[in-house]
């Protein structure tokens, strides 16, 4: 990764930086300058993490959260303000994929995945920039979306709604806080491996799925960098309000 932006004096909060994207997520912010604080359930997870990343000499802080409860939202932001300062980056990745046909989708299963994947960026934007507005200061929130919010997938009704959910939440709290100096986008990932998804793109439909990419290859999670520190760096500083789909031409693609 040739890509560097510095984001030193900034601090970010990842949520889902348990795994997968977050942990990466993380660990670029963190390499780039940014203090980061690391938010997801799985309070081990974070302080594995927070451990490699004040390894390699950064600054990170483990910070228990369920998205899908305002009070905790409540309670992380404030503890990532208190050790590291306001939060001037938020990256909205925690989220969760529940596969069933339509008609199997149970009620809870669609709680769940809307709650993880709307509710939970929508919550942690308000606190965000609630505290951002209050002390006069700009950010940035990027919100992980997936190419899935933009086209038809089987098997994921409500993952696919919460996406193009979150689309637009991006696209209408950009129009809102674009006043306050705060930028709002989306990146649209395609297939990415990780522990999400693995077990399918290893599969020989998966592989099937990776000749039908125009770049001909599945998408690792550092495809993304580009586009993360674009839009979380001053680099990006008048881009708001738009999605960028990081997926090898998946879109175009036509399938
Ligand atoms: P993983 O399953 O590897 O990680 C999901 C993360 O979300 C975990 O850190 C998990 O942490 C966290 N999470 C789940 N529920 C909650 C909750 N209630 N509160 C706080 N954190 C929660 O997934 P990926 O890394 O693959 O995906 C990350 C994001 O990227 C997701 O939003 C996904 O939809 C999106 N995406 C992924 C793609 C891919 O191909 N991988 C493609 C397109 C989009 P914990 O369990 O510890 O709480």
């Amino acid at each position: 990764m040739s890509f560097t932006a510095d984001l030193g004096g900034e601090a970010a909060l990842v949520t889902g930086a348990s795994a997968g994207l977050g942990w990466h997520f993380a660990k670029v912010l963190a390499r780039a300058g940014a203090k980061v604080a690391l938010a997801a359930r799985r309070l081990d997870r974070l302080e594995a993490l927070a451990a490699e990343i004040e390894g390699e000499g950064g600054r990170a802080l483990p910070v228990a959260c369920d998205v899908t409860s305002a009070a905790s939202v409540k309670e992380a932001v404030t503890a990532a303000e208190t050790e590291l300062g306001p939060v001037t980056i938020l990256v909205n990745n925690s989220g969760i994929a529940i596969v069933k046909k339509p008609l199997e989708h149970s009620e809870e299963d669609w709680d769940q995945v809307v709650d993880t994947n709307l509710k939970g960026a929508w919550l942690m934007a308000r606190e965000v920039a609630a505290h951002l507005v209050a002390l006069g200061k700009p950010g940035r929130i990027v919100n992980i979306a997936s190419i899935i919010g933009l086209r038809t997938m089987g098997g994921v009704v409500s993952y696919a709604a919460s996406k193009a959910g979150l689309i637009h939440l991006t696209h209408n709290m950009a129009m809102e806080l674009g006043g306050r100096g705060i930028t709002v986008n989306a990146i649209a990932p395609g297939y990415i491996e990780t522990d999400m998804n693995r077990e399918f793109l290893t599969s020989s439909a998966g592989e099937a799925l990776a000749k039908r990419i125009p770049l001909r290859r599945i998408g690792q999670p550092d495809d993304l960098d580009g586009a993360l520190l674009l839009l979380a760096s001053s680099a990006g500083r008048y881009i708001n309000g738009v999605v960028i789909p990081v997926d090898g031409g998946h879109l175009v693609s036509g399938l």
